[in-house]
């Protein structure tokens, strides 16, 4: 391995590419700096045309011998590769921490164990996959589940340790090979993913890492003909662009985008506990695909819910994501500030009132206050838009038709949240058109479960087996019960 480290918040990690089991250092580099005080955290290298051709053509090369082992013989390498993520528990959680601002709460309860569980759940999950014949009287169908090839794996800053282990767990398992392209603002624990493979002893290429920008690393990548898929997680706009480039190949993309989820608060709803959580999407400032940004509730309980929201909010501790006391941390970017900003001012522009926020924050210069906007069109820019950011909106219903058709009204079709008499609630996220919704709860996930947005949210559904359809080439090797003569009348 290349010895030169970056050293951030005091633990080492390489800012090169991870290529066929080595470090690759560019001549060319770019800056990340930390969102939450703006230092220098290092010059991280950016991938060329011939960096992105020297990893798909070592994960090609290496796919035959791993992709010839059973689920059993790889299930130990992926074990291994858990338990190394377990070793720098520490290290992943400073790190994205610093580089992404997540709180360190967060990695240290939620993120490490999630990946590593990511990693050793569909190790696990694999076992099953060749276990399922078709038994006709006819004949026997052997479903396989084979792999599918050398995969491009894509991820957002807000999360890029569990994303990125979220699509790898399922690729290695079933067989095929990795190219990672990390987010360029958020890249120290991906790179730390290759000391863990590295350690694991995962053979070179089966695992690599391409560092760079998306526009131009990321660009290069999904655009080459040799991959068998691409598994993208980001924005509507890089989708489309990713989309055309993968499917000028016919290349299979799985796409997890972005989210305007309604956060449902019914007449009949515990007021207070609708209003803790949703003090709660101001969470990593607002920077979660699938939280409930757009608050619909009803025009008789909006006093009581605003008045205890706005309480709950008033003590949220915004600050250091690395103090346990912290709940909301930075904005990722300064241009990303700069986004919020904009759909601020042209809704307050637009006639929206401000409930709270509406400014940046003191604690530094990529924060900004928790926001609540009202008074709101549903045509309104910022009730049709992803802010990404920790800026809500709130819309009163009058009747249950009114409220599916405002949560209905948008583009986006992520998630959703709904809290009401039980009943009540489950009855009306039935109606709800996203790829999942929450009844009186928010962010219960299982491995096991389907997760994925309709309409502009995305494409495809990961989890569970779902990830298994993704990244595996679905054969059925059909063997008759009978002997089996031709014949020109036969169908
Ligand atoms: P983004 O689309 O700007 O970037 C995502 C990744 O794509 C980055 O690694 C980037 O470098 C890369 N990229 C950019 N242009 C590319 C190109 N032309 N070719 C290949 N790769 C390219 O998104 P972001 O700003 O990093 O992340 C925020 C977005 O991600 C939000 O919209 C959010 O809702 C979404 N998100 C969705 C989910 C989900 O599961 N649905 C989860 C997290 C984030």
């Amino acid at each position: 391995m290349n010895s030169e480290t970056l050293s951030v918040a005091g633990h080492s990690v390489s800012p090169h590419h991870y290529i066929n089991g080595q470090r690759v250092a560019s001549d060319v580099l770019f800056d990340l700096h930390c969102p939450i005080d703006q230092s220098l955290l290092g010059r991280i290298s950016e991938g060329t045309a011939a960096h992105v051709d020297a990893a798909i053509s070592a994960a090609a090369a290496a796919f035959p011998a791993w992709s010839a082992l059973s689920a059993t013989e790889r299930k130990p390498y992926l074990d291994r590769f858990a338990a190394e993520i377990g070793k720098r528990s520490e290290a992943f959680c400073q790190l994205e921490s610093t580089d992404a601002g997540v709180l360190l709460s967060r990695m240290q309860h939620g993120v490490v164990p999630r990946a590593m569980l990511n990693l050793s759940w569909f190790a696990e999950h694999a076992l099953t996959l060749q276990d399922q014949p078709i038994e006709t009287a006819q004949a026997t169908h052997i479903v396989r589940h084979d792999p599918a090839g050398v995969v491009a794996i894509i991820t957002p800053w807000n999360a890029p340790l569990m994303l990125a282990t979220w699509k790898l767990g399922p690729a290695l398992a079933a067989g095929n090979t990795v190219i990672v392209k990390p987010p360029e603002w958020a890249p120290l624990t991906s790179s730390l993913l290759a000391d863990c493979a590295h350690a694991a002893g995962l053979p070179p290429g089966v695992f690599n890492i391409v560092q760079g920008s998306g526009a131009s690393t990321g660009a290069k990548l999904v655009s080459d003909p040799r991959l068998a898929r691409v598994s993208f997680t980001g924005s509507v706009p890089t989708a489309k662009w990713i989309a055309q480039a993968a499917g000028a190949n016919l290349v299979p993309c799985s796409l997890e985008l972005g989210g305007k989820s309604p956060f449902i608060v019914l007449e009949d709803a515990d007021i207070d506990n609708a209003a803790a959580t949703g003090a709660l999407m101001y969470r990593n400032a607002g920077q979660v695909c699938l939280a409930g940004t757009r608050f619909l509730v009803h025009g008789k309980v909006r006093d009581a819910f605003v008045a205890a929201m706005r309480s709950y909010v008033d003590k949220l501790n915004v600050g250091d994501p690395r103090d346990a006391a912290t709940e909301v941390g930075p904005i990722i970017h300064p241009r990303q500030v700069e986004r919020v900003q904009g759909f601020v001012q042209r809704a307050l522009a637009d006639g929206a009132e401000l409930l709270w926020g509406g400014a940046p924050h003191p604690f530094g210069a990529q924060y900004y206050q928790p926001t609540m906007l009202t008074n709101l069109r549903q045509d309104s820019e910022i009730v049709q838009n992803e802010v990404f950011g920790p800026v809500l909106t709130l819309q009163t219903f009058d009747s249950d038709a009114e409220l599916i058709e405002m949560a209905n009204g948008t583009d986006y079709g992520l998630g959703g949240v709904c809290y009401g008499a039980t009943e009540h609630a489950t009855a009306i996220a039935q109606q709800v058109r996203t790829g999942f919704i929450w009844v009186n709860s928010f962010g219960i996930r299982d491995l096991a479960a389907p997760f994925g947005g309709i309409k502009r949210s995305g494409i495809g559904r990961e989890g569970g087996h779902w990830s298994f359809e993704f990244f595996c080439d679905i054969k059925d090797v059909v063997v008759p019960k009978k002997p089996f003569r031709a014949s020109f009348s036969q169908r």
